[in-house]
């Protein structure tokens, strides 16, 4: 964990959709828009698993028994779950979330953290692109998205709270740990109610008085937590950002502002993806042997070509020449082609393969 220091900050983004499952039954159907919903089983022994946020406001929440939801709240409306609609939801923002990086550790359906420190996009500020992503989630969904933006994950998932709902806030390392301190032990991502109950048998109950105890301390009343307690009072958190599955390739690609035919401007827009995917190789360590481009028209048909060479390309040029010399087979176009894209796959290298290459992934971060 020590030399972590030494590495550069990272840029860590939390999203979480907004009272997700009872968002999507109010878009599916507008004569519940504005009403107290509750999606869950009204039944005796039902369970509310979303409320929307006009039934929030009666204090109806998440996990609370169906009837005393409809006791703080008499007209509460209650909705099946329908959890194949959620799941193709969670999909599409997935699919958002993979366009700016392959390092995305989702959390639940409507939940994930994003490492953007190296983003495919090239992008300096999380923060845009937490906004630009909020902003792909709404037009492609039609729902909202909070994030938090922060260096670490724990401090990026207390962020998207924040603002919530529709909104966003980002906390600086300069502003980490204040705004720890200053934070109730039981709104501490990680400290469930149990852990907080003992803690404030210890004197616990912020932030500040969870760092006024030894790691020494910490570790003795709470086991293999104490070491990360210790840190989150600081506003450290090391955790990396996992994947839920070994990445297999890194891609970009980019919907032109207007639709191409000529190969010449084609190929010019080849460059700044093959250089996307590159440097985002390079800072991982990655190399590939497959590079595939994707050609879609302005019918939204879609052609894809691709060269297998037998060592990794060695530059961004050798990318560049292999997915001109693809693109050149597709021409003439059949259509204006309004996106390209360039992947790189059968990837070789510490961010790529098996379970142990990932584990150096994990270190080398
Ligand atoms: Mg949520």
């Amino acid at each position: 964990m020590n030399n972590m220091s030494s590495s550069p900050v990272r840029k860590i983004v939390h999203v979480d959709m907004d009272a997700f499952y009872a968002s999507v039954e109010q878009r599916d159907n507008p004569e519940l828009r504005g009403k107290p919903i509750a999606v869950g089983g009204s039944a005796a022994r039902g369970v509310v698993a979303a409320a929307s946020y006009e039934a929030r406001k009666f204090g109806v929440h998440s996990a609370m028994p169906s009837v005393t939801a409809k006791r703080k709240c008499p007209d509460l409306i209650f909705v099946p779950p329908r959890f194949d609609i959620y799941k193709a939801v969670s999909q599409q923002i997935r699919e958002i979330f993979a366009e700016y990086t392959p390092l995305i550790e989702p959390l639940s359906l409507d939940e994930a953290y994003l490492d953007v420190t190296e983003n495919l996009k090239g992008m300096e500020i999380a923060s845009e692109i937490a906004l630009e992503i909020r902003a792909k989630i709404k037009q492609v969904t039609g729902l909202n998205a909070s994030a938090g933006i922060s260096y670490n994950k724990f401090l990026a998932k207390m962020a998207s709270d924040l603002n919530k709902p529709n909104g966003q806030a980002v906390i600086t390392p300069k502003n980490g740990p204040a705004f720890v301190e200053a934070l109730r032990i039981n709104k501490f991502h990680g400290v469930g109610p149990a852990t907080a109950e003992r803690m404030r048998k210890y004197g616990i109950e912020t932030g500040a008085d969870l760092k006024s105890k030894s790691l020494a301390f910490l570790q003795e009343h709470f086991g293999k937590s104490g070491p990360y307690f210790y840190g989150i009072a600081r506003g450290i958190d090391e955790r990396q950002v996992k994947p839920d599955r070994i990445r297999k390739s890194v891609g970009a690609e980019d919907t032109f502002i207007e639709d191409i035919i000529d190969l010449d401007l084609a190929n010019a827009e080849l460059r700044p993806l093959a250089e996307k995917v590159w440097r985002y190789c390079e800072a991982q360590g990655i190399g590939g042997k497959t590079v595939t481009v994707k050609i879609k028209y302005s019918d939204f048909t879609q052609a894809t070509r691709s060269r297998t060479e037998a060592i990794p390309f060695a530059n961004v040029a050798e990318i560049l020449d292999a997915s001109s010399a693809l693109l050149a087979t597709v021409y003439p176009f059949k259509r204006p082609v309004r996106l390209l894209g360039v992947t790189l796959s059968s990837l070789t290298g510490a961010g790529a393969g098996n379970t142990h290459q990932q584990a150096q992934l994990d270190l080398e971060l």
